[in-house]
């Protein structure tokens, strides 16, 4: 797929770094593998030029992001209010509402979007968009080869394969193409230790993992001839368990992996009037499309959103939703 090679973003990105000394870096709430991988990279970028850089994400994240390099620069609520940046970096995030309110656009601080969402709002000063970027790390990845390659260190490159490992399930998902192998081969080179990373975050799983998988597995329904596969999470299960929602990751993936499904969706209860919703589609189904029409967002394969609705209500809603695409 063409792809824009961003070169006089790159240039103008540059020009910020060069003519500033506090960054922040914010991602979206609950940050997954590529949405740390940015951040981390970016601010392990700005530390070795003797620049300050503080990353933060609203929500819960997964303990295993605590051991990667840079993961000290992540802060709480409390530090990143007393931290006077003078530019902001919003990676892997689609919309100003995904950081929760600390990104308010419109301010004199330059807001630098790096981001891989179709629905991605270009709420940026400057905004390095390509859907077609398998992770916003490879975006990344692209600045610093352009810019600077010789300072990707190997820990650098260890947060920049994360996210391309994370965003494209192991090297799995369609998104995985000839610039994202070359990528990864190349972040190898590099020094990215992509053992570990393979071990840890695809391959590991805690044990309250597995406990909580059984019962998620146990509740799934297929509708519609098998097209449609539908999973639960409730907080029930949580507490039998002594699981955390974190430790879902991936889950949804189960539904996906049965012969014949081409819709899935995975129901997570937060409280009794509402429900966290992950979709994801095999073949052509465009869930990002029935995301929106619930004020969420995401990739065609891969979207979520949150509905106001009991776990009940709210999968009849999304069943009906589902049903609309097929
Ligand atoms: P998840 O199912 O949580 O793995 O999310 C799949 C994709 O949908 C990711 O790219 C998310 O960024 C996106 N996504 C999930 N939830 C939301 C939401 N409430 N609003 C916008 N995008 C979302
Ligand atoms: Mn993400
Ligand atoms: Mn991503």
């Amino acid at each position: 797929m063409a792809k824009e090679p961003f070169v006089s973003h790159f240039e103008k990105v540059i020009d910020l770094v060069d003519r500033h000394e506090r960054f922040l870096i914010i991602g979206h709430v609950d940050p997954d593998g590529d949405c740390i991988g940015s951040m981390l990279s970016l601010a392990l970028f700005l530390g070795a030029r003797g620049l300050e850089a503080a990353c933060f994400a609203p929500g819960d994240r997964s303990d295993l992001f605590s051991k990667l390099p840079g993961a000290q620069t992540i802060c709480s609520l409390d530090e990143v209010s007393k931290f006077d940046h003078e530019v902001i970096f919003a990676v892997d995030l689609p919309t100003v509402e995904r950081s929760e309110g600390l990104l308010k656009p419109g301010s004199d601080i330059p807001i630098v979007n790096i981001d891989h969402h179709p629905s991605n709002h270009r709420f940026g000063t400057i905004n390095i968009v390509d859907e077609y970027a398998a992770a916003t790390t490879m975006l990344i990845f692209r600045f610093l080869s352009a810019m600077a390659e010789d300072e990707i260190t190997p820990d650098i490159a260890t947060c920049l394969y994360l996210g391309i490992l994370m965003d494209t399930g192991g090297f799995r998902f369609q998104n995985t193409d000839a610039e994202t192998m070359r990528a990864a081969g190349r972040l190898i080179e590099l020094g990215a230790d992509s053992y570990t990373l393979t071990h840890d975050f695809i391959y590991m799983r805690k044990y309250t993992t597995l406990k909580l998988l059984a019962p998620v597995l146990e509740s799934l329904e297929l509708y519609d001839g098998g097209r449609i596969a539908i999973m639960k999470i409730t907080n029930e299960m949580l507490e039998k368990t002594g699981a955390t929602f974190e430790d879902s990751e991936g889950f949804v993936d189960y539904g996906a992996a049965i012969d014949d499904v081409e819709l899935v969706a995975l129901l997570r209860e937060i409280s009794q009037d509402r429900t966290r919703v992950s979709l994801r589609s095999r073949d052509d189904h465009d869930v990002a499309s029935l995301a929106c029409r619930f004020g969420g967002g995401g990739h065609k394969k891969a979207a979520g959103l949150t509905i106001d609705s009991s776990i009940s209500v709210a999968e009849e809603k999304i069943l009906s939703g589902l049903r609309s695409l097929l």
